[in-house]
């Protein structure tokens, strides 16, 4: 396993593991991840997002992560620097959480759903060193964050 060597790559590497689970369970395109630093916005964002755009753009601003659910609402991730992948996946999945709980498109879904309590969400977690979505119940349920399409795979 190659190791990310930059803040920007484990930051990158984190939103992936993160944005896989997103697709397998609710499709391509429910949530956006935007790094601030990068700005790479799609057109789409500029237009609906006045209030992100001025954020992004103002001089001096604060090394964010915004992630939104398209033409919904904005949570920032604050960065922290040199952190490990796991504490990274941790706070991506987390802010990822928040926005689709509260957002139109995925009003009260599980996401990603317990397969032990169906309707209710695992939640990001540290166990063992590894970023894992967990069930409330504990630790017997611990998923690694990003394996949600291998585990629909193997089951
Ligand atoms: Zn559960």
């Amino acid at each position: 396993m190659s190791k990310p060597d930059s803040t920007c790559d484990v930051y990158r590497s984190a939103i992936d593991r993160v944005l896989s689970d997103v697709r397998c369970e609710l499709g391509a395109g429910a949530v956006l991840v935007i790094d601030s630093e990068d700005a790479h916005l799609p057109p789409e964002v500029l237009a609906h997002d006045p209030w992100l755009l001025s954020e992004i753009t103002s001089p001096g601003r604060s090394p964010t992560i915004y992630v939104g659910v398209p033409d919904e609402g904005w949570t920032g991730v604050g960065r922290a620097e040199w952190p490990s992948l796991e504490d990274a996946t941790v706070a991506i999945a987390d802010a990822v959480q928040e926005v689709l709980v509260e957002s139109r498109a995925h009003w009260a879904v599980a996401f990603p759903a317990c397969p032990a309590h169906p309707g209710t969400p695992l939640w990001p977690k540290m166990h063992d060193g590894t970023a894992v979505w967990t069930c409330v119940d504990g630790a017997a349920i611990a998923i690694p964050i990003g394996s949600l399409g291998a585990e629909a795979r193997t089951s």
